[in-house]
């Protein structure tokens, strides 16, 4: 036996995945045509330790997704002196909107005007204004979460009219079961809602869309902003 121990393991497994992840999303791109930096990876590490996010960033990952604000709080005060920058990417409980206002960069998953108004009136002074995407669904009943297209300028109106949030561009999940060609569809679909909005005279930057199985093919269609758990942490507990 060396002192090699399991947590180093973990560690190398998770600095092994993700320089694979990162290899992949740079390939995506030049076959897209687009520079080796122009899309983001957010490590999404729901229901996983906070010693996987600390193996990530001495990696070199300074993004990293949560879901779950019961679980995130406590994850995110013993990482602080990392000053990583946090997503936030799971459902929004209207009781769960101040400490997702204090706590967290990023919202991507903004469906209703009356959490816009609660987020922007509880994000924090001395915080620079909350990075919000609207989440979209483009598949209707069958799908949980998000805003339908016709009332997406009403939401990012109620977002610019908070001064503390900061509108930033929109974020899909499409429903599980789609295959390929329609998967690609649904994320070009979005990739025009994205263009309409911004040649409409909103200022936006960000497409979020792609995760694990599929990260590839929304690059493909223009996300600049991938959310990656299993490829670069393993399974989750
Ligand atoms: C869990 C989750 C992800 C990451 O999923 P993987 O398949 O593990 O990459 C991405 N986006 C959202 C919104 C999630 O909830």
């Amino acid at each position: 036996m060396t002192d090699h121990s399991a947590n180093d393991d973990a560690a190398d497994d998770v600095a092994t995945r993700l320089a694979k992840v990162k290899a992949r999303v740079r390939d995506a791109l030049r076959r897209a045509g687009r520079p080796d930096d122009d899309a983001t990876i957010v490590a999404v590490s729901k229901r996983q330790p906070a010693e996987a996010v600390q193996a990530a960033y001495l990696a070199g990952q300074r993004h990293f997704g949560e879901s779950y604000v019961q679980e995130a709080l406590p994850k995110l005060e013993r990482l602080e002196s990392l000053g990583a920058e946090w997503h936030f990417i799971g459902r929004i409980q209207s009781n769960k909107t101040r400490s997702i206002a204090e706590r967290f960069d990023w919202v991507h998953t903004l469906e209703r005007p009356g959490i816009a108004h609660r987020l922007g009136s509880q994000r924090p002074a001395y915080a620079p204004p909350l990075n919000v995407l609207l989440q979209v669904s483009l598949a209707g009943e069958s799908q949980k979460g998000g805003v339908r297209p016709e009332e997406l300028r009403a939401l990012a109106d109620a977002v610019l009219g908070e001064p503390r949030l900061s509108l930033r561009g929109l974020m899909t999940i499409p429903p599980a079961d789609l295959d390929t060609d329609s998967a690609r569809r649904y994320f070009a679909q979005l990739q025009t809602l994205f263009r309409e909005l911004a040649d409409g005279g909103y200022e936006l930057d960000t497409l979020s869309m792609g995760m694990s199985a599929d990260f590839e093919l929304a690059l493909e269609q223009g996300s600049n902003c991938v959310r990656v758990g299993t490829a670069i942490f393993g399974a989750r507990d």
